[in-house]
């Protein structure tokens, strides 16, 4: 899934009603090369990358592209907020523990069956959020070789 160059990216944010700006480019290029990245993360990829830019610049960016459905945002229970440019698939996230390495984990079977509740309670569900928690293989790995013996 690399079609994002920067052309595309210029079209992307005009379709969304966004002014084309060098931050947002950059953020928008950051955010796809690295999913699931914080602010943090992102505004030290886009520093490096064109150089003088504030914080509030990037959360400005990340607010607005977030705001206009380009990112989606997931803040898992004591974590930074993270970013990701793969937008409404609604598809779930795994945690590791340890590390806090996050990667993408599709709908365990078929297309979105957990927006199908077994009671709705009358509510119109449009998004469910499942978050698996564990530890990565790298940190298992760690921690079998530790305290291997
Ligand atoms: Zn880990
Ligand atoms: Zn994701």
């Amino acid at each position: 899934m690399s079609r994002a160059t920067s052309v595309d990216n210029d079209a992307l944010l005009r379709q969304h009603g966004l002014h084309v700006t060098a931050q947002r480019l950059a953020v928008l290029r950051a955010v796809s090369d690295r999913p699931h990245s914080t602010a943090e993360d992102i505004y030290n990829v886009v520093r490096a990358e064109i150089g003088a830019i504030s914080h509030q610049a990037v959360y400005d960016a990340l607010a607005a592209l977030t705001d206009k459905g380009l990112f989606r945002r997931i803040q898992p229970a004591g974590s930074s907020a993270r970013y990701e440019n793969r937008v409404g698939d609604n598809h779930h996230h795994l945690v590791c523990r340890t590390c806090s390495r996050m990667v993408d984990i599709d709908c365990a079977v078929g297309d979105t069956p957990c927006l199908t509740a077994s009671d709705d309670s009358g509510y119109e569900i449009d998004e469910a959020e499942v978050t698996y928690w564990g530890r990565c293989p790298d940190c298992v790995a760690a921690t079998s070789i530790s305290s291997g013996g």
